[in-house]
C-alpha cells in the first residue's frame, strides 16, 4: 500500500454547489481522483479541475448498478497508487449516505481516511423550501426515518413514536412507499390534516415543492410526478412553508394553504 494514501470521504450537501464547505471545495481541487455517484450534481463535478481522474460509480436504489462491495474494493485498490482520494457522497456522508460502510472497509485495511460532513437534505432541503424543522410552539424536535425498506423485508418503523404531533418527521427515500407511510401514520394516530411537503431536487434550479396534507401527500406527490431524489417533510412546521417561501420556485397544489390556515400561524 501507498503509504501517504488518504481517502477523503466528502459530503456534499444536496445539489447548490454554494452549499459546500470550504474544506470540501479545496479537497476537490486537490484530488488526484474524485469516485462519484448519481447523488452528485453537475454543478458539483464542475467544480473538478479539468486534469483530475473521475471515476462514476452511479446507482440508485432498488437497481444498483455499482454493488457497494465494488466501491469499496475500488477505494482500497486506490489507495494503492494514488494519494489524494476523494469519495463524494451526497448530503452528508454519515446521514444514509453507507459512508460509515466505506470508513470501516478502509479501517480494516489501515487506510488512513478522513470525514467531512455535508448539509444533509434533510437541512438543506427544508431550508430551501421555506420549512423550519423546529418552531417554537409547533416542532420541539425532529425524526429522520428512511422510507426504503431492504429488498424483500417490509418496512419496519416504529409508528407509535413517529406519530408524535409535536415533531416533525422526515423522510429519506421514501418515494416508493409514501402510501403505506401516511397510511401508518394516520393509523398512528397522526392527524389526517397535519402539513405535509415533497420536496424534490431540493436546492438546485429543479427544486419543485408539494405542499400537501398527511391524508393527501402521497396523491399529490403522484400528481405532481415527482422523481427521485425526493424528500418528505411532515408537521406543523409545514405550515409555514408559503410564508418564508424565499427560494420561490413551488408548485403548491395541496389543500391546506387555505389563507385562513396561514393566519393560524402566521
Ligand atoms: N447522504 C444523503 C442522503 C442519501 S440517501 C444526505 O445526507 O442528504 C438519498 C435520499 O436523500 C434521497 O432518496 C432523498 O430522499 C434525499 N435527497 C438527497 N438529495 C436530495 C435533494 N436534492 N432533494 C430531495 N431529496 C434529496
Amino acid at each position: 500500500m501507498n503509504q501517504s494514501a488518504k481517502v477523503y470521504l466528502v459530503g456534499t450537501g444536496p445539489g447548490d454547489p454554494d452549499l459546500l464547505t470550504v474544506k470540501a471545495l479545496r479537497l476537490l481541487q486537490n484530488a488526484d481522483v474524485v469516485i462519484y455517484d448519481r447523488l452528485i450534481s453537475e454543478a458539483i463535478l464542475d467544480l473538478i479541475p479539468s486534469g483530475t481522474s473521475q471515476i462514476y460509480v452511479g446507482k440508485k436504489s432498488g437497481n444498483h448498478t455499482f454493488p457497494q462491495d465494488d466501491i469499496n474494493q475500488l477505494l482500497v485498490n486506490l489507495a494503492e497508487s494514488k494519494r489524494t482520494i476523494v469519495r463524494l457522497k451526497g448530503g452528508d456522508p454519515f446521514v444514509f449516505g453507507r459512508g460509515s460502510e466505506e470508513a470501516l472497509v478502509l479501517a480494516r485495511h489501515g487506510i488512513e481516511f478522513e470525514i467531512i460532513p455535508g448539509i444533509t437534505a434533510a437541512s438543506a432541503c427544508s431550508a430551501y423550501a421555506g420549512i423550519p424543522l423546529t418552531h417554537r410552539g409547533l416542532s420541539s424536535g425532529v425524526q429522520i426515518v428512511t422510507g426504503h425498506s431492504q429488498s424483500g423485508h417490509a418496512l419496519n418503523l416504529d409508528w407509535k413514536t413517529l406519530a408524535d404531533n409535536n415533531k416533525t418527521i422526515v423522510i429519506y427515500m421514501g418515494l416508493e412507499n409514501i402510501d403505506m407511510i401516511c397510511n401508518k401514520l394516520v393509523e398512528a394516530g397522526l392527524d389526517k390534516t397535519t402539513p405535509a411537503a415533497a420536496i424534490q431536487n431540493g436546492t438546485t434550479a429543479r427544486q419543485q415543492r408539494v405542499l400537501s396534507t398527511l391524508s393527501v401527500l402521497a396523491a399529490d406527490t403522484r400528481n405532481a410526478m415527482l422523481q427521485a431524489p425526493v424528500i418528505f417533510v411532515i408537521g406543523k412546521v409545514v405550515s409555514l412553508a408559503n410564508i418564508l417561501d424565499w427560494f420561490a420556485t413551488d408548485q403548491a397544489i395541496g389543500e391546506y394553504f387555505s389563507d385562513k390556515a396561514l393566519s393560524n400561524y402566521g
